[in-house]
């Protein structure tokens, strides 16, 4: 590999961009984690992601990929053979769907055509239509990122209750975290999964549960096996500080400083970005006269557009171009939408102009790959950016 010149456009939802504070705060030496500095580290950095997550209640940090995460929320609350409610909505729904299944649960999959979230409907239909309370778990995906569709969990939620069914509500919040609105007590979720390579702006490795009080009672009596992924072991760590097992120490060093630069920039401003990015990109793939996956304006997610390439073309031969030419990765299609779609990533730690050069590498390569476009979507976008503050 000859040297490149400038930086990588890390353009993929997840893993983002690190920010250069938190590589630093990562380079420091590994501490005892045994020892009072990584005590005081531990209970910090769990307050921070409880905060995040917009909880009061315990949060669980296990040094794993979200997926690891995903198998921890099952695990904990349910038992064999329990029903959970699932949503063919996505790559990612039915990633979770597959494990849950595999893990010796009954699935009851509504199907999807992975062009919108999760219906409230959907979820009030199917639990009022199960008076005997035989599923036990709703899994909803927020911000599904194979198709740039999300959904509202506070209305899941209301849907859950209109129907008066006592479900626990799972939601993966993995690649929305730290970048969309989320509050886990608030909106009644019993236990969010998250991990650290998207919105958090650190690299991947790190994956959490905030946990409700009823999906603590539920752990009480689940026997699903477990042993890594229990609960019971990592509940006192908020206060201790210790791990049960080695902890990621300079992962955690990382997680301090990304918790910081979150509360700098404050939530609320976080949110407001992600959601002036996505407008601007959506604006540019409509200017260039391209489709995108998700068709529920209300669905549109904040952090990532994922784009339909015309009949004809490859979106792969796309990205390889624009990898090749500029140097910038983008997301390809995953599951069913293979080859038909690239997902432009605009979540974690990018500014605007980070993104109008993200979209005109994307411009660029459209053009170089031959797909028919109208190369008006650069400009639509930077109106857009220029105007909204
Ligand atoms: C990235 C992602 C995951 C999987 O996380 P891994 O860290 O790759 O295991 C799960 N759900 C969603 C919505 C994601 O975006």
């Amino acid at each position: 590999m000859t040297y490149q010149s400038g930086r990588h456009f890390l353009q993929i939802p997840g893993p983002t961009n690190v920010p250069g504070r938190v590589l630093r705060a990562m380079s420091a030496p590994t501490i005892d984690h045994r020892g009072p500095e990584f005590a005081d580290l531990a209970r910090e950095v769990l307050a921070g992601v409880a905060r995040l997550c917009g909880t009061g209640g315990p949060v669980a940090l296990y040094p794993s990929s979200g997926t690891g995460a995903w198998e921890a929320a099952l695990a904990n609350t349910l038992s064999p053979g329990d029903r959970v409610l699932a949503f063919d909505i996505g790559h990612f729904a039915a990633l979770w769907t597959r494990m849950a299944t595999q893990l010796g649960l009954d699935v009851d999959v509504v199907e999807g055509d992975w062009r919108r979230g999760v219906q409230p409907e959907q979820v009030y239909e199917k639990l009022a239509a199960d008076p005997e309370h035989r599923v036990k778990a709703v899994l909803v995906v927020q911000n599904e990122t194979s198709t740039g569709a999300a959904t509202a969990i506070p209305l899941i939620r209301e849907a859950i209750d209109r129907a008066g069914h006592p479900a626990l509500l799972l939601v993966d919040a993995v690649s929305s975290l730290g970048s969309i609105d989320y509050r886990h007590d608030e909106w009644g979720v019993d236990v969010t999964v998250a991990g650290s390579q998207k919105g958090m702006m650190l690299p991947p490795g790190l994956a959490l549960n905030a946990i409700s009080p009823r999906a603590l009672e539920a752990s009480r009596t689940a026997r699903l096996p477990r042993s890594y992924w229990d609960w019971k072991p990592l509940l006192g760590t908020a206060e201790t500080g210790a791990f049960p097992y080695t902890p990621p120490t300079n992962l955690l060093f990382g997680l301090r400083e990304a918790l910081a630069m979150l509360d700098e920039e404050g939530l609320p401003a976080v949110w407001e970005r992600h959601a002036r990015f996505a407008e601007a990109a959506r604006r540019a793939v409509r200017a260039w006269g391209l489709d995108l996956v998700c068709q529920d304006p209300d669905g549109y997610s904040p952090t990532l557009t994922a784009v339909m390439v015309p009949d004809g073309h490859d979106a792969d031969q796309v990205r390889k171009v624009i990898l090749d030419r500029f140097d910038m990765s983008l997301g390809t299609g995953l599951g069913r939408l293979a080859g038909k779609v690239f997902r432009i990533g605009h979540l974690g730690d990018l500014n605007d102009l980070t993104l109008a050069g993200a979209l005109c590498g994307v411009e660029m390569g459209l053009t170089l790959a031959g797909v028919p476009i109208a190369r008006e979507g650069v400009t639509a976008a930077l109106d857009y950016l220029a105007s909204a503050v």
